[in-house]
């Protein structure tokens, strides 16, 4: 396993590989890898013939009072890790080398970043994909790798690709979780073994809007009272956001109609925690609906 810090280098390495007809897997990470990195590393490494991860800590998707500077780093530990799993490449780039003085050009996604957590942390998903053209074209991936545990990361990047014609296909897999169902993230370092229990709750909620769903329940309000009834039972929990969106457009969904997105935010004792789950709600059939409002209109 290669580790490098220079752009360039980077570049040589993965036209070498390219060279060799070997198709390039590519996982950008911020480090302090956990089981839910490493699912996206294995799945690269079953599909593609070299595998690259990059660890970079984004400064520019860091809002002003966020954590970039208190942000979990263990690079020796994230080094054994992908050691183990038969990485070819580690990208670890120099900040200084990411954003070299007078940087001045950014990229943002307009549309599915005006929602959830773009509302929440104005500018992020516009640090998030100035970095990811960078390391897109550094790397030149056939293939990334995202986790849905970032769905809405995952969407805008899926359409920052298409739409600036990027020739590489974005693969999204599931959420890795704790045996209680939080989902796996860097931040659960900053919680107590206390703190990580009460956060189970988020995934209970999830599970619970699930089940209504399931018994038929449409109205959004009404499932987003029972997530925010769970998670508030719990101490020193703050909800930024519930909704239910379309799961694809991310707007707003007042009924559980097709494919919608249960998303949350919180805060937990100040760290701050998404989680989220895809619903298929089901379609209401609009000819039985016409028949069914022709029969009353009947019997009045
Ligand atoms: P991060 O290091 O937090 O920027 O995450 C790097 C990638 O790993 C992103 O595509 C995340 O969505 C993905 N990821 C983070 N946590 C999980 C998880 N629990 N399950 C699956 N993927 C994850």
């Amino acid at each position: 396993m290669v580790i490098e810090r220079n752009t360039s280098q980077v570049k040589k390495i993965i036209a070498k590989a390219k060279n060799k007809k070997l198709l390039v897997g590519f996982v950008p990470t911020m480090g302090a890898l956990h089981p839910g990195h490493l699912s996206l590393v294995k799945e690269a490494k079953k599909k593609c013939g070299f595998v690259v991860v990059s660890i970079f800590v984004n400064p520019i998707q860091f809002g002003p009072k966020e954590d970039f500077s208190s942000y979990p780093r263990d690079f020796r530990n994230d080094e054994k890790l992908l050691r183990s799993e038969g990485v070819d490449l580690i990208f670890y780039p120099d900040c200084r080398n990411m954003y070299k003085e007078g940087f001045s050009t950014f990229v943002e996604e307009k549309r599915l970043s005006r929602f959830l957590c773009g509302q929440a942390r104005p500018g992020h998903f516009k640090g998030v994909c100035t970095v990811l053209v960078k390391l897109f074209n550094i790397v030149s991936p056939d293939i990334a790798y995202l986790g849905s545990k970032d769905y809405q990361q995952a969407q805008i990047v899926k359409k920052m690709a298409a739409d600036l014609d990027f020739s590489l296909k974005i693969k999204v897999l599931p959420i890795v979780r704790e045996k209680n169902g939080l989902a796996m993230s860097s931040r659960n370092a900053y919680l107590s073994r206390e703190e990580k229990d009460q956060a189970g709750c988020l995934y209970r909620a999830l599970i619970t809007a699930k089940k209504l769903v399931a018994a038929g329940e449409t109205m959004s309000p009404k499932i987003i009272t029972a997530i925010r009834r769970i998670i508030l039972s719990e101490k020193h929990i703050r909800v930024d956001y519930i909704r239910i969106v379309d799961a694809t457009t991310l707007e707003n969904k007042s009924r559980v109609k097709g494919k919608v997105l249960v998303a949350l935010a919180v805060y937990i004792s100040g760290v701050r925690l998404i989680d989220n789950i895809v619903l298929n709600g089901k379609k209401v059939n609009a000819g039985k609906v016409h028949s069914r409002l022709s029969r009353q209109k009947g019997r009045k």
